[in-house]
């Protein structure tokens, strides 16, 4: 053994099994205790007292304390800035070394750089582990040892090597140092937080909340490829949040969905895709931190957007016109949550039709996203603007009704999130502007009063961006 004591520090990996740091921990130490922190700068930084991801987190704290104590441990939380409770907390338990699981946004890079200075005055080890990803740091890169920027390439680059090397579970079972009395899980309340509408959303937290969606998941993955794009049916795997607090193992994820793509799956194979997206732009933010205040390529620097506070109101709260954005808006400003395609959708909407800055919407969702990430944020963003590493092309502008007629063919997604056009016929859910006055009279909608006209004309709009984006181009 080649430490006595040593503290590991969950973050985003709110699990005890598959767990890399706690490992390995438990390799080169006698004694591991663990301890999470509430850390001020994040929780301060929060625009509202009743948020469902401080919420999440507390609950699944609860459940790995549970799992933690029944090897003889539990965890230790503190609340206060990690960059000095962790070293404080090392320095009162007398631990050689903390272990935790790398982080790849500037902020928590930055964080930790000081966490590894003040441990280092001590005499104290730290050791980051890679856990959050499949492969990181130069595990994958081009011929001429540079990172990708593309992302087919890479992702046939990360299956060679991930054939070549598979994944394996990190064995994080054994025993755990006794924790010092007075620990427990604080209540929300305690650390200035309230509870949230979790459970009334259908969001069970924690390992086994992730375990029973991951089960419900994998009798739909071989689906996936065909339903993934349509919004009012269960085709994605809605594991988002439990990816983003780590209650559940990446590695699980993988391994399972490459052995099924293997067998023939096509829908695992896809599922597999979306996985490898998520490694990416976790590279792409590792690597080009650059693009957390700006576009990835600096060219677009020069765009300039409408100042529309208007324009970017309307779109927050759903009421822009185009039914399908509006329904996407909705179903976030209501659950949490948007369907990828709709994220694509109502980004598009922003940048494209409204002529707004995209980190504005960026902001918009970091806010409510419940799964909110910065990489795959930020990259869902610079795709959609086409400022990114591997976006959207600057001209391809999606048509905000087509997209609404092949996703909703028959508006169930909008109806459901829309109601005020629960009666509107089908082939006018997708425009409903475009009713003459019988029309609206028979559905009960009047355009302008019931739902608002459209708040700009497509085309025109369209011909905009054209303009916008050749400027700089
Ligand atoms: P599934 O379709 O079941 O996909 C499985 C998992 O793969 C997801 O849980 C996620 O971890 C990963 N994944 C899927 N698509 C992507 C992608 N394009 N980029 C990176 N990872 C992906 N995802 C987030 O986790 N957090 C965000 O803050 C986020 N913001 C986005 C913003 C925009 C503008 C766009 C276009 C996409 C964003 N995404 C984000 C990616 C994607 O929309 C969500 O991961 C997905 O909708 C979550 O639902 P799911 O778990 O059912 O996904």
């Amino acid at each position: 053994m080649t430490f006595n004591k040593s503290l590991v520090w969950f973050r985003r990996d709110l699990r005890d099994y598959d767990h890399a740091a706690l490992a390995a921990a438990l390799e080169q130490s006698e004694q591991v205790f663990c301890a999470f922190v509430f850390d001020r700068e994040i929780l301060e930084a929060l625009p509202s007292t009743r948020d469902r991801r401080v919420h999440f987190i507390r609950e699944s704290l609860v459940e790995l304390n549970d799992a933690l104590a029944r090897r003889g441990g539990g965890l230790m939380i503190r609340t206060g800035r990690a960059r000095e409770e962790i070293p404080r907390l090392a320095r009162e338990l007398g631990v050689e070394a903390v272990f935790a699981n790398r982080d790849y946004e500037p902020a928590a890079k930055e964080r930790d750089g000081e966490v590894v200075r003040r441990l280092a005055a001590e005499g104290i080890a730290f050791s980051l582990s890679k856990d959050q990803a499949i492969f990181d740091g130069d595990e994958v890169l081009t011929l001429a040892n540079s990172p990708y920027t593309v992302f087919t390439p890479y992702k046939n680059a990360w299956l060679k090597r991930f054939v070549q090397i598979g994944c394996r579970p990190w064995d994080s079972n054994g025993s755990l140092a006794p924790l010092p009395a007075g620990s427990g899980v604080p209540r929300l309340e305690e650390i200035g937080f309230e509870a949230s509408d979790l459970e009334e959303i259908g969001i069970r937290p924690g390992m086994s909340g992730a375990r029973a969606g991951w089960q419900d998941f994998q009798q739909r993955l071989d689906r996936y490829a065909e339903a993934r794009d349509y919004p009012a049916v269960k085709g994605v795997s809605y594991l988002s949040v439990h990816l983003r607090f780590g209650t559940l193992s990446i590695r699980e994820l993988a391994d399972h969905a490459w052995r099924v793509a293997e067998a023939g799956s096509a829908g695992a194979a896809t599922w597999l895709s979306e996985l490898i997206w998520r490694d990416f732009y976790f590279m792409i933010l590792d690597r080009f931190p650059h693009v957390v205040t700006g576009p990835f390529k600096g060219q677009y620097e020069g765009l300039i957007w409408d100042d529309w506070p208007e324009g970017f109101n309307a779109w927050c709260e759903g009421r822009t016109g185009y039914p399908l954005v509006d329904a996407a808006m909705r179903q976030l400003n209501r659950s949490g949550y948007m369907h990828n395609r709709l994220r694509m959708v109502a980004a598009s909407f922003l940048i494209k039709d409204l002529g707004i800055d995209w980190r504005l919407g960026e902001a918009y969702f970091a806010r409510l996203l419940n799964d909110f990430d910065l990489a795959a944020n930020n990259g869902g963003w610079q795709w959609a603007s086409s400022t990114g590493c591997d976006g959207q092309p600057w001209f391809r502008i999606f048509n905000p009704v087509t997209q609404s007629e092949k996703f909703d063919p028959q508006g169930r997604f909008i109806r459901r999130y829309v109601p005020e056009l629960a009666s509107v016929p089908d082939k006018f859910v997708h425009a409903p502007w475009r009713m003459g006055e019988k029309e609206q009279a028979a559905s009960g909608v009047t355009i302008g009063r019931d739902y608002p006209a459209p708040i700009v004309d497509h085309e025109t709009a369209r011909q905009r961006t054209l303009a916008r984006y050749g400027r700089v181009r």
